[in-house]
């Protein structure tokens, strides 16, 4: 039997029985409760600092992000989304949302004048108020979005690979005192590269279609890929067999903390897609007149959730534990 010190139960014991509770915000903490607060706290610094270096060390612009603009992710259909509300206001007499990611921002930028870039993204989703104890969502969060031209999945996955891999080893390293408060120094494993991939068709046959995502987390030990995920017109999609060139990372016990895809860039199925999903195209009218001008370069890229990844570093049973200020659905704190 191991033991958890600073919660004095039983590790194994401690994640079955431990309902999840509505993270607080900072001046309600108790002292064990900051002193837990702050070790999440320089996870996430190192994290940041870790995964940055990775993508600058190999040629990546760093670019600044944007909070308003008239075209946004529409996240539709995504089976996974459950929007309450869409933040829309007038600005200069024009409609423009906040950002739901920066996807469409990445494809233009990609294709234009930065074909390696990163972003740390603030996003924007007012998730529906019933999923304040998921523990793996808030209203807002942060990506750390990247895109790059002229590349594809297996471009993808090296990268990701390497980055994850030499940011839980440095950690352990570098982190010990941290990771021991939190009961992770023992549970948390440096993965190894190649993760393994799977098709999510397969995993559909095996763990049923709603169950899929909870199946493989609970089975998995180390990282792995999902491929093959119906969803948004931007995602690459073989319209012969009907598979998606996409991607969601899996973390052991926890899930999703990564989806990204291969993307379209050819006008035709841009548009046919965009008909398809009865998605409104006059918010995409930019991305379809560069593909329509070959101006949109295939590209492929990700969006890694900074609060799911930390959360899975850290052991956290709400991702909004790794929010100075947390974002709960459904809560709503001063600060
Ligand atoms: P998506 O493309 O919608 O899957 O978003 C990319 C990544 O952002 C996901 O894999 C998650 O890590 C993260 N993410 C998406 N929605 C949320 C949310 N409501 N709360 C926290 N993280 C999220
Ligand atoms: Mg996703």
């Amino acid at each position: 039997l191991r033991w958890c010190t600073t919660k004095h139960i039983p590790v194994t014991k401690m994640t079955k029985q431990e309902t999840i509770q509505i993270p607080k915000p900072l001046e309600q903490l108790t002292a064990s409760e900051i002193e837990r607060k702050a070790c999440i706290g320089k996870i996430m610094t190192y994290t940041l600092r870790s995964l940055t270096n990775t993508y600058i060390n190999k040629g990546f612009q760093w670019l600044l992000p944007v909070a308003l603009s008239q075209s946004t992710d529409p996240l539709w259909p995504d089976p996974g989304a459950s929007i309450e509300k869409r933040i829309e206001v007038d600005i200069y007499g024009k409609p423009v949302r906040t950002m739901s990611s920066m996807i469409i921002h990445k494809l233009v930028a990609a294709s234009t004048a930065y074909p390696k870039l990163f972003i740390l993204s603030p996003n924007i989703r007012i998730e529906k108020g019933e999923r304040a104890k998921t523990g793996k969502h808030i209203y807002e969060f942060t990506q750390l979005d990247f895109e790059m031209a002229d590349s594809g999945s297996k471009d993808v996955f090296a990268l990701v690979e390497d980055a994850i891999c030499t940011l839980v080893k440095d950690l352990k390293k570098d982190m010990k005192s941290e990771l021991t408060t939190l009961c992770r120094c023992d549970t948390l494993k440096a993965p190894k590269a190649p993760f393994k991939i799977y098709d999510r068709a397969d995993l559909e046959a095996k763990y049923g279609a709603e169950g899929w995502e909870a199946g493989i987390a609970k089975d998995i030990t180390e990282p792995v890929w999902v491929t093959n995920i119906p969803r948004e017109f931007y995602d690459y999609e073989d319209f012969k067999t009907g598979k998606w060139d996409n991607y969601d990372l899996f973390m052991p016990q926890f899930g999703e903390v990564l989806s990204g895809a291969k993307r379209e860039y050819e006008y035709k199925k841009i548009v046919e897609k965009i008909e398809r999903d009865q998605v409104k195209k006059e918010n995409y009218a930019l991305i379809i007149k560069m593909a329509k001008e070959g101006r949109l370069k295939p590209t492929a890229g990700a969006g890694i959730g900074m609060e799911r990844l930390v959360g899975w570093i850290a052991g956290v049973k709400h991702i909004a534990e790794c929010q100075p200020f947390p974002r709960v659905p459904g809560n709503v704190n001063e600060l």
